[in-house]
Order: structure tokens, then C-alpha cells, then sequence
């Protein structure tokens, strides 16, 4: 081993990560990863760095997104429509079954999922949106038992990103590129299939001894250092967040609101990609024959008429306006008096996945007089 460079930081290529794989499957993980389905990067289990996308990016901008090959870096796509929100708060969750048992109704709560799974290729945004989850459920005065059970279980790769898309702000709500914390192992892909290996935990350094690394050298370390900055300074799009939740919570007849409103197609899309988005409902499912039902939980959006429907009131927030009001004013005013941070990573998510291309960024601009976006 050369004696030069961070010993905390080490080289690791390709054949470790697929080592990596192996050891944590060894140990009980389902791991997940990055994986091309669909013409989208979602997040699926995968056996070795074969079945991660090699030499795919992203083009996004407003509602658009588009893959395309080119290079052969492993992680040079940067978010897709799947957040790790559908791993630790899943569309649907059932709660609990009923069933007649002997002329009684016995009624059981919904196992919890123990199921110990590593996250591969989290990105930095995507940490801080995790972060953001863990106050919604676990911090709180109530924790969600299922959310909770899947969050004990994680193990973390986390990969910094060396490229940004139009959509990503990131640095503006100071969440990435760089992944600070949060992760067991942070990468960063430098060339040629090596990546610069970091531990952020016990567990992880645990790991990062078990696989064949080698000290970085200073020329390796910077080359990660400038893939990073690299992705910053390809981030042209803003939110200036000074003041803004007493901007939005102070102008709630604001004619913007209006504005947006005509753009808008109450579609729900922003809900469902955001990744601290986590409203759900609840639904019962019956038994075709009648014998049990099930309560359900799914996610909800603000974006419904149903969000608010009131037994013999109708929906409280009954206009296109109010409700892109509320959801806008919840992640970027409110949120911090319920949570204590933004509701906001900057992923840029909600801007590639909505049809018409709204963007939270430039409506934020607009708010304040200015021009915004990207
Ligand atoms: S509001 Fe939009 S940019 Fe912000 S975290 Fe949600 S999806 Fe990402
Ligand atoms: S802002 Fe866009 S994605 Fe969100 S509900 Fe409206 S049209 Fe759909």
C-alpha cells in the first residue's frame, strides 16, 4: 500500500463494489440500487454492478426527462422519478386485518417489515430528504412503527454527484452535491470505474475493511474533489429562501396564486415524486365473501378535492389556487414551524414530473418580484 494521500480515504473500483454487494447480502441486506426501467433510473434490487446503469445520464428540465447514453461512469445520472421514500414509506401500508373467528371479530395490527436493506447510490439530496422523513416520523410525539422498523434496518452507500440536470438546486437549499452525513459509505466516482471511499459510520468502516481498498492518492482526491464541484457549478437554478415563509405566509392573496393556478392541472405528480412529501389516507378493503377487511394506508395528495372533503361541507380547499397555495406554503413556509426545516431538498423532481412544467423555483421568484428558475 502507498504511505501518500488520506488514509481515511480510500480507492476502491468496480470488482470491491461488487464485493461490497455480496458481503452485505451475505449478511441478511436486500440490496437495492439503481437500475434502468421503463426509459427511467428507479430503484430495484440488484446483485452486482452489472445491473446498475452504466453509461446512462438523465436530461431533465421542466417537465421533461429523458435518458440518453453517453460516457460509461456508473452514477452520472443524477434523481429519478423513484425517491428512497418508496422503500421506507411505501405508496401502500396496511395496518391492520379483521376477521370473523369463531362468531368474534378478531382484529390483528399489520406486521411490521424487519427486512435489513442497503441503499445504493443515495444521493445527497436524497439524505437530507430522508433527514427530513425522520422528523415527520419518528421525531415527533408519534412514530410510525412501519417507518421506523425499515429505517433500523438501513444500510447507506451513498454517492456524491459529479453532474447536475437543469432541475437540481441543491446547493441554494444547502443539501449536496455532497453527501455531510447520514450515510455508512459515501463514493465518489472518479474515472475509469474507481470510486473515492469514505466511511461515515462504524458499520461502514466495518465494511470498507472488509473489501480490497487502497489509500487515495492527492491526485485521486482532488479529481473527486472537482467531480463535485463540478456538479455545483453546473447548478444554474435557485430558491432564495431568505425570508420566504414569512413572503408566502404573508400573501396568501397574492396574484400569482392565480396565475399558477391556470397552469396548474391538479395532476398530483409533485406529491407523488417529491421525496418528504408523506400525507397518506386510509381505505378499507373487504373481502369478497365478507369474511375479514383490511384498513390500508396509501399516499394522499394535497393536490385532491378529497385532501379536504368534509362530511356535508365538501372540500375545504375547493379552487386549483388554494391548493397549489397549500402545497407550496407547507414545504416552504410552514414546514419549518411544524419540523423545524425546509420541506425542500432542491431535487428538482417536482419540476421534471409536472406535464406542464410549473416550477417551485420560479414561483418562489415570482412571489418576491423576481425573475427565478433556471
Ligand atoms: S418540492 Fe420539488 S424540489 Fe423540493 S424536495 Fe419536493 S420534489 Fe424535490
Ligand atoms: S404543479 Fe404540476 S405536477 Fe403538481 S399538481 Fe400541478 S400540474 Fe400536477
Amino acid at each position: 500500500m502507498s504511505g501518500s494521500g488520506d488514509p481515511a480515504r480510500v480507492v476502491i473500483d468496480a470488482n470491491g463494489i461488487d464485493t461490497l454487494i455480496a458481503i452485505l447480502a451475505k449478511r441478511g441486506y436486500e440490496v437495492l440500487g439503481p437500475v434502468r426501467r421503463d426509459g427511467a433510473i428507479v430503484h430495484e434490487p440488484i446483485a452486482s454492478t452489472d445491473d446498475l446503469p452504466r453509461g446512462w445520464i438523465d436530461e431533465q428540465r421542466g417537465g421533461h426527462y429523458r435518458l440518453k447514453q453517453e460516457g460509461d461512469a456508473y452514477f452520472a445520472y443524477t434523481v429519478g422519478p423513484s425517491s428512497w421514500k418508496r422503500v421506507l414509506h411505501p405508496p401502500r401500508q396496511p395496518l391492520w386485518r379483521s376477521e370473523i373467528r369463531d362468531g368474534e371479530v378478531a382484529i390483528e395490527a399489520a406486521s411490521v417489515d424487519t427486512q435489513r436493506r442497503a441503499l445504493i447510490g443515495v444521493r445527497a439530496c436524497e439524505l437530507a430528504a430522508i433527514a427530513v422523513q425522520d422528523r415527520v416520523f419518528l421525531e415527533g410525539p408519534y412514530q410510525d412503527r412501519h417507518y421506523a422498523a425499515r429505517r433500523a434496518g438501513l444500510f447507506i452507500v451513498a454517492v456524491n454527484c459529479g453532474r447536475a440536470v437543469e432541475t437540481c438546486f441543491c446547493v441554494s437549499m444547502d443539501t449536496g452535491p455532497e453527501a455531510r452525513a447520514g450515510f455508512d459509505i459515501a463514493l465518489t466516482e472518479i474515472a475509469n470505474g474507481r470510486f473515492v471511499a469514505t466511511a461515515g459510520s462504524d458499520d461502514g468502516a466495518a465494511r470498507l475493511a472488509e473489501l480490497p481498498t487502497r489509500p487515495a492518492e492527492p491526485s485521486e482526491l482532488d479529481a473527486a474533489a472537482a467531480a463535485i464541484e463540478t456538479a455545483a457549478g453546473q447548478m444554474t437554478r435557485t430558491l432564495e429562501t431568505e425570508g420566504l415563509p414569512d413572503l408566502l405566509t404573508s400573501n396568501p392573496d397574492h396574484p400569482r396564486w392565480d396565475d399558477v393556478a391556470q397552469r396548474c392541472l391538479n395532476c398530483a405528480n409533485c406529491t407523488m415524486v417529491c421525496p418528504t412529501c408523506f400525507c397518506t389516507d386510509v381505505e378499507e378493503v373487504n373481502d369478497l365473501d365478507g369474511g375479514g377487511a383490511a384498513r390500508v394506508q396509501q399516499w394522499a395528495s394535497c393536490f385532491t378535492t378529497d385532501f379536504t372533503y368534509l362530511h356535508g361541507g365538501g372540500a375545504v380547499r375547493d379552487s386549483v389556487r388554494s391548493r397549489y397555495r397549500q402545497w407550496m406554503t407547507h414545504k416552504l413556509a410552514t414546514w419549518h414551524d411544524q419540523f423545524g426545516t425546509s420541506g425542500c431538498v432542491g431535487c428538482g423532481r417536482c419540476i421534471a414530473w409536472c406535464p406542464v412544467g410549473i416550477d417551485i423555483t420560479e414561483e418562489a421568484a415570482a412571489m418576491r418580484g423576481a425573475r427565478g428558475g433556471g
